[in-house]
């Protein structure tokens, strides 16, 4: 088609160069030519504006289904990673998201405060902890203490990109796991234990009483040195022990049991125990300064849904705030973050679009 009307035009320009007075019939077909090139000309444009209008119906149903697949998915991942125990998020009519909450979700997640008042609730936590063991499951190549030590499944990701990054930043090969989670048995067995090794008084001040420790949760872990012919090291005041202190927390982590907290916490300075928290909390704690008791309360007196606060971690924000109510509305597909403080409510944070 396209060499024939440019044939067309060619031979045109000629006969038009040798002979200026046109006849009739040769103007005639000269203006069916035009006319029939104008209406190949809209045909085509009609034919293209078809195609984007269907291209554009395609693509907007592709993002509904992808949207409605990662919402869907989203909820999916808070149920297994433990943090929504019998939640179902919900897209209400509205487009919101509502989320129900139970009694039980009050006492999982990566926020439970677990100090010398508020015991770990074994049983609401028993199949949400998925407990695996360090040394099979890990990929870097840090030591860990022994083939028993064992972390709630949902800690080894971030606690591997923590132990890689502690690596590559302080080019120490050094930091490993030396003990992590303990069963109420365990704790009792090791209280009873320094109490012996030491006293009484040395036993209360760094062994939480069987019930009450944080490593029941499986998302608590002290960190140590190990030298390459597997002996142990000292922690305490070693350059890892001050990189880990300043920089846990890009990966959810916080340094427990600060020197300047002892009063709050009732734990000795421990600069070698860290604690699983989730990213957005573990920002907020460590910027502003608060352990967990401090954290937990200041949300409670500070936050609604109605008065999140903002958080940014990198290139995210999240909005965080604290509520006892068990049905609670989110902005429509969300991704988030819900917890127990295990104490009087549940604390949810949600990534801000
Ligand atoms: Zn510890």
């Amino acid at each position: 088609m396209e060499n024939r009307d440019n044939r067309d035009r060619d031979d045109r320009e000629k006969s038009t160069a040798k002979r200026p007075e046109q006849s009739i019939e040769n103007r005639r077909a000269e203006a069916r030519l035009q006319r029939r090139k104008r209406v190949q000309r809209q045909r085509r444009i009609l034919g293209i504006i078809l195609l984007f209008v269907l291209v554009g119906i395609v693509f907007a149903a592709v993002i509904r289904f992808r949207g409605r697949e990662d919402a869907a998915k989203n909820g999916k991942a808070s149920n297994e990673s433990g943090n929504l125990q019998d939640t179902e998020a919900n897209a209400a009519d509205s487009g919101e998201l509502h989320l129900e909450l139970s009694e039980a979700d009050k006492y999982t997640g990566d926020l439970i405060l677990v100090n010398s008042e508020y015991r770990y609730h074994v049983e609401e936590n028993e199949e949400l902890v998925q407990l695996v063991r360090v040394a099979e499951a890990k990929k870097g190549n840090y030591t860990v203490s022994g083939p028993e030590v064992q972390l709630a499944g949902r800690v080894m990701e971030p606690l591997e990109r923590m132990i890689a990054a502690c690596e590559a930043e302080t080019g120490s090969y050094l930091s490993g796991i030396s003990s992590a989670y303990r069963s109420v048995e365990d704790q009792q067995a090791l209280y009873e234990e320094y109490a012996d090794l030491y006293d009484l008084e040395y036993a209360k001040a760094y062994v939480a009483n069987p019930g009450y420790s944080e490593h029941h949760t499986g998302l608590a872990m002290d960190l140590s040195i190990f030298y390459e012919d597997g002996s142990e090291g000292t922690f305490s005041s070693s350059a890892e022990a001050e990189w880990y202190a300043d920089n846990s927390y890009r990966f959810g982590f916080v340094l427990r049991y600060q020197a300047s907290k002892t009063e709050i916490t009732g734990i000795s300075n421990e600069e070698w125990h860290f604690r699983y928290v989730g990213i957005p909390h573990a920002y907020y704690m460590y910027e502003h300064d608060l352990c967990l008791e401090e954290y937990v309360d200041w949300l409670r007196s500070n936050t609604s849904e109605l008065a999140p606060i903002a958080q940014a971690c990198g290139d995210e924000t999240y909005e965080i705030f604290f509520t006892a109510n068990t049905s609670v509305p989110l902005p429509a597909e969300s991704e988030y973050l819900v917890s127990g403080n295990n104490v009087d409510g549940y604390v949810i944070a949600y990534k801000r679009k």
